[in-house]
């Protein structure tokens, strides 16, 4: 355009100057007059600027023809180069339009020039690239940066290719991005050797688990994992109880298979989260994390052995191999990996040497635990099988009136050889087994049809209260427990109480909330038991519907001479009847006890002084009786309680 403006220029400054020239023809000098002479001198003068303005001109237009010439061979020198790279070039437009490709880009990707302009780079997106990696390109592009990365992209046929490549934006003199270059290498070959090697650093090639190397960084990694949750790691060494044997007799091929079967059975076993690695040989190891309770890793351990003695077959073979497992605990038995793997491998030898197919604590203790813990266990399944569980009951008695209001349901065990067995020996092992919620269920029919047929005609069912766990408010089992047992009463809740602890609520609080709201539209109310002991927070009574605070035995056992019990109780009794609660204290065994709680205006209480826990015979004598200290019932005398009892 300005080379047009300038030669337009020129050549009017040219006719001008051919006019002036036409008038300052020297054959006119003689008949000038002296105006005529001015003008004349005035010519001469505009003559000599139009000269020099043409001069100006014609340096301005051999200058630009000569830039415009040296440009375009710039251009065509570049755009040679371009074509003749082996490099993958190509330019967009500011919004990432493509606009010239090179046959570099041609080559490497499969899109010929026709299929590529006009679309965008996602043209090759591989998808393997975080939303992140793109962020980041644009940002640093149109700030007018250079962005070098490398790129996984996509050809036309679909596989992958790697580009090591940048990204240049083109500036204008305002400084505004009008175009980008795209210029990459190929470098898939280099990478994925890389990829390679590293792999073989790190992965065992037979069973593509990974190797000694990945195992001791990802044991480093998982440890700082844990030591920040604190939670268990388990580490476990396994070693194949026969392997040799086999691998000697039938050949390395057999072996080679087996192993490689072996190692996929393992890993079907765990967690995504948790690892297995193979060692070398016939030894392996698997890290297990977030570990809440040394159950977990036995679990995991048991279907790790039964995994490994289900038979193989290897061809032709059916090959029978069993595994031995070393288990240690971070942070119970050490705190370095070094030491947990000694550990493991500690424990994996005393495995072979008690028997094989089986696993090893590294701790004595904690294996002479484990399996107590797993034979009670199993015990306590045939117990709920065969009807060994039996309920006894405590008497609530109310403190004004010395009416039995209602009765605590207790549980026990009897053992066939170790007698009576009380509760707290073993409805932790029901928790842990899972085994909790259909022995709350037994606990449930039980005592509520116990307690229906003790009541004599005319008298008014007592109260009952039945103990429930933490374990049973995971998933909504409880509601739907109580809701059968109590459809299968007629639907009537019959003055049923649920006794939970603190612990209840300490778990999920909005789950918690729920399901016992829910229980309470069954008609249920719910008492706090142990109250005062755990975690206590005074926000649970507001928060959750709670009908009655049990206060824990460990405030009453010292009142009234300990002071600061007796102002505890008082503030408990204090708090709960202000926050519309009932009251009942646990453990009372004196008289002084029950003589402060009556001056405190304690509702109710429980406790060896009225009556240990008893079986539903002896249970049923004190139903609607008005009772005494030592716990006879009040004399005939004394009018007939049974018929006024309100329970
Ligand atoms: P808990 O619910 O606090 O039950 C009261 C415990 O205190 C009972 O122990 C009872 O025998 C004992 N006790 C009552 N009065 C006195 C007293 O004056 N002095 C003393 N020293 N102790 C007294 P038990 O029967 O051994 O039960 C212990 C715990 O086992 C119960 O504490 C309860 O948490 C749990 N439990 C009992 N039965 C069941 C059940 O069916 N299900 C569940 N989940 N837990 C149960
Ligand atoms: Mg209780
Ligand atoms: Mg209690």
């Amino acid at each position: 355009m300005r080379n047009y403006k300038n030669i337009t220029l020129g050549v009017i400054g040219l006719l001008v100057l051919t006019g002036i020239l036409v008038l300052d023809e020297p054959s006119h000098e003689g008949v000038l007059t002296d105006a005529g002479k001015r003008y004349h001198v005035y010519l001469n003068w505009m003559y000599g600027v139009f000269a020099g303005y043409i001069l100006i001109l014609a340096i301005l237009f051999v200058r630009q023809t000569r830039h415009r010439l040296h440009n375009e061979s710039e251009m065509r020198m570049l755009s040679s180069i371009a074509e003749h790279a082996t490099d993958i070039i190509y330019i967009t437009d500011n919004r990432g339009v493509i606009e010239y490709v090179n046959p570099g880009f041609e080559r490497a990707t499969g899109y010929s020039r026709h299929e590529a302009i006009g679309k965008t780079p996602r043209l090759v997106k591989s998808g393997k690239h975080s939303d992140d990696f793109y962020r980041g390109l644009w940002s640093s592009v149109l700030r007018g940066r250079e962005f070098r990365e490398l790129f996984v992209n996509r050809r036309k046929d679909g596989s992958l290719f790697y580009e090591e490549k940048t990204i240049t934006p083109i500036l204008d003199k305002d400084k505004k991005v009008t175009q980008f270059i795209s210029t990459g290498k190929d470098v898939s070959e280099r990478v994925l050797g890389q990829e390679k090697i590293n792999y073989l650093a790190h992965f065992d090639t037979l069973t593509e688990l990974p190797n000694r190397v990945l195992f001791r960084r990802s044991l480093n990694e998982a440890l700082a994992r844990t030591r920040r949750s604190e939670k268990l790691l388990a580490l476990m060494f396994l070693d194949l109880d026969n392997f040799k044997r086999i691998n000697d007799s039938l050949g390395h091929d057999v072996g080679d298979a087996l192993l490689k079967v072996v190692a996929e059975r393992l890993k079907s076993c765990i967690r995504e989260t948790d690892s297995v690695s193979r060692l070398g040989g016939d030894e392996f190891t698997v890290i297990l994390e977030n570990i809440n309770h040394v159950n977990n890793a036995i679990a995991i351990a048991q279907k790790l052995v039964h995994a490994i003695v289900q038979p193989f077959q290897i061809g032709p073979h059916t090959l029978h191999v069993s595994i031995s497992i070393g288990i240690t605990l971070y942070p119970l038995d050490d705190a370095e990996a070094d030491l947990l793997i000694k550990n493991a491998d500690m424990a994996m030898y005393h495995a072979k040497e008690l028997g094989r197919n089986g696993f090893q604590f590294y701790s004595a203790e904690l294996t002479t635990r484990v399996n107590e813990h797993m034979r009670l266990e199993g015990e306590l399944r045939q117990a709920l099988e065969r009807e060994e569980f039996v309920l006894h009951y405590q008497p609530i008695v109310d403190l004004k009136t010395g009416l039995v209001k209602s009765a605590e349901a207790l549980l026990r065990w009897q053992h066939p050889e170790r007698g009576l067995v009380p509760p707290n020996d073993f409805i932790p092992v029901l928790e842990e087994s899972g085994l909790i919620m259909p022995v709350t269920e037994w606990v449930l029919n039980k005592s509520i049809q116990q307690m229906r047929d003790a009541t004599p005609k005319g008298v008014s069912i007592p109260g009952l209260a039945v103990n429930i766990t933490a374990g049973c408010f995971r998933g909504n089992g409880i509601t739907k427990c109580t809701g059968n047992v109590l459809a299968s009463f007629d639907g009537d809740p019959g003055g049923l109480t649920l006794e939970i602890t603190e612990s209840v609520l300490m778990q999920d609080t909005q789950h918690v909330s729920v399901l016992m709201h829910n229980l309470k539209d069954l008609g249920i109310k719910i008492a706090l038991d142990d109250f005062g002991t755990g975690q206590s927070s005074l926000s649970h009574l507001r928060n959750f519907p709670i009908d009655v605070v049990k206060i824990d035995r460990a405030f009453v056992r010292e009142i009234p001479d300990n002071k600061n019990d007796v102002a505890m109780v008082a503030a408990i009794i204090a708090m709960s009847h202000g926050l519309g609660k009932q009251v009942v204290a646990e453990g009372v065994e004196t008289e002084a006890q029950l003589e402060l709680l009556r001056d405190l205006g304690c509702d109710s209480i429980q406790g060896f002084l009225y009556s240990r826990p008893v079986p539903i015979e002896q249970m049923a004598a004190l139903i609607g009786q008005r009772l005494q200290p030592g716990g006879q019932p009040v004399s005939a005398s004394a009018g007939n309680p049974r018929q006024t009892a309100t329970l």
